[in-house]
């Protein structure tokens, strides 16, 4: 068994749709299971969509839901034929589910106020239009696609916006829903991104999710490979759109792809490695708009020839706070004391730099960072904070091992500001603080410093 996920631009339109379509039929043998994200944007206007609610504009409430419609009416005109029984039955669906969310941003216009739980329930619907639109194409073109509904497989606590899966329950559910379908030799085609608690709640897994949608149906029916189908020809040495000429990488190893997708390479969630070191299933990032391309593998060994730099990332919106207290020298517990009131505040931390008397971490500036400010403060801690801050990450095996990579990167950072670095002691992350406005220029230099470098250079 294999799971091939298809993100939003490899099913933006009905051309994309069936070029992935023949993507699946091309792997029928190895018996795979489809999860499919929402069509392209459809998620950011249903977001779109709970915020005009939440304004009480339901003129343009009704002005997204009828264009969010109209596309998926388009795209199965076009592909499910509407003489056939499909075409029928996918528009009851289309518009039950369309009324669905009606009735719900009605409700937050009335009350002007959004609850996780309903943002989830509408967000929903863009995956839950795509894989039945996906699975009755694929009837179309003689394919034994079945849409099974995620919510009957993927089981999760409910953490609403961001929800985690229950292993246990998810892969029993699997067994139970998804194994049959694949011992009938049909094909089951699931939406990304969704899940349900125990007690019936819709769930979403956080923007992006559907990457780790596959990974957990894969480590749940224990399946041979991930395929992670996208817009680029694999995980590259940076962000094409960034850095046009950016190399792709063959082969890489979870550790190194999870600190690279943490640090903002965006081409995979970053829970999507856990599950699949979980099971040990390898996953492999492929390009629908170039299928010939051998994309990349990555697995638990990732390339042994290859230490040293492997990629760059930056990760934006982060907030660098600041901490000094006189306490702090030489006292016992003081970190941990300190430590504690993030953990209150359920506030993560990235990067951490300690001096004697001060602490610099870095934190996403969606925390409520007045809040933890106030805190720290009311506990005598001295606090200071730079928010519009990057995190740019130099990430790779023995990241260090050869003294030139340290040289190119700060001789590349001459003339911009840092605020921290960082070198994890697994030498697997170089990272660099500054000014988000200075990222692009930076990242470009560090790039050309490590990876368009002369032969024989550090690379
Ligand atoms: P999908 O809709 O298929 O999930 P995403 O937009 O979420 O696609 O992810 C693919 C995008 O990730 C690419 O178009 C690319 O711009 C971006 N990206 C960021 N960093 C990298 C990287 N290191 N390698 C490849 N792509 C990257
Ligand atoms: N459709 C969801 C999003 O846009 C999930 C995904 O595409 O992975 O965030
Ligand atoms: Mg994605």
């Amino acid at each position: 068994m294999i799971v091939i996920k298809f993100g939003g631009t490899s099913v933006g339109d009905a051309q994309r749709v069936a070029n992935a379509i023949d993507i699946v039929a091309e792997r029928r043998e190895r018996d795979p299971i489809v999860v499919v994200s929402a069509l392209a944007g459809v998620t950011n206007d249903l977001v779109a969509s709970t915020e005009a609610a939440c304004a009480g504009d339901m003129e343009r409430v009704n002005e997204i839901v009828e264009r969010v419609r109209r596309r998926h009416e388009d795209v199965a005109m076009r592909l499910v034929q509407q003489k056939f029984d499909f075409f029928d039955t996918f528009l009851k669906n289309l518009h039950r589910q369309i009324e669905e969310i009606h009735t719900i941003l009605h409700g937050i216009a009335l009350l002007r106020e959004i609850t996780p739980r309903a943002k989830d329930k509408v967000t929903a619907i863009g995956e839950k239009l795509s894989s039945v639109l996906f699975a009755y194409s694929m009837m179309m073109r003689a394919l034994p696609g079945e849409h099974v509904d995620s919510e009957e497989v993927v089981v999760t606590d409910a953490k609403f916006g961001e929800a985690s899966p229950l292993m246990d329950a998810t892969r029993a559910a699997a067994a139970r829903v998804l194994r049959p379908i694949v011992e009938r030799r049909h094909i089951p085609v699931m939406g990304g991104f969704i899940g349900r608690t125990k007690d019936g709640a819709t769930t979403t897994l956080g923007r992006g999710g559907s990457d780790y949608s596959a990974a957990i149906v894969g480590a749940a029916v224990d399946a041979e490979e991930i395929q992670i189908w996208t817009d680029v020809d694999g995980m590259m040495t940076c962000d094409p759109r960034l850095i046009p000429g950016a190399r792709i990488i063959e082969r890489i190893s979870y550790v190194e792809a999870a600190e690279l997708a943490w640090f903002g390479a965006k081409v995979l969630h970053p829970k999507t490695i856990a599950p699949a070191v979980e099971r040990n299933i390898q996953v492999r990032v492929l390009n629908t708009h170039n299928v010939a391309s051998p994309g990349t593998l990555v697995s638990a060994e990732g390339d042994h020839r290859d230490a040293g730099p492997r990629a760059v990332a930056v990760k934006r919106g982060v907030s660098v706070v600041h901490m000094t207290s006189s306490r702090m020298l030489g006292a016992t517990g003081f970190l941990a004391r300190l430590f504690a009131i993030f953990g209150e505040l359920q506030v993560s931390v990235d990067l951490i730099t300690t001096s004697e008397v001060s602490v610099s971490v870095t934190v996403d500036d969606t925390h409520n960072i007045d809040e933890l400010k106030a805190r720290l403060e009311a506990n005598g801690i001295e606090v200071s904070v730079r928010d519009d801050q990057c995190i740019i990450a130099i990430v790779g095996r023995n990241l260090m091992m050869d003294s030139m990579v340290g040289a190119r990167v700060f001789e590349a950072m001459r003339g911009t500001p840092m605020s921290m670095f960082s070198l994890g002691t697994s030498g697997l992350n170089l990272s660099i603080v500054c000014d988000e406005r200075d990222a692009d220029q930076a990242v470009r230099a560090i790039h050309a410093a490590l990876f368009e470098a002369p032969v024989g250079a550090a690379s």
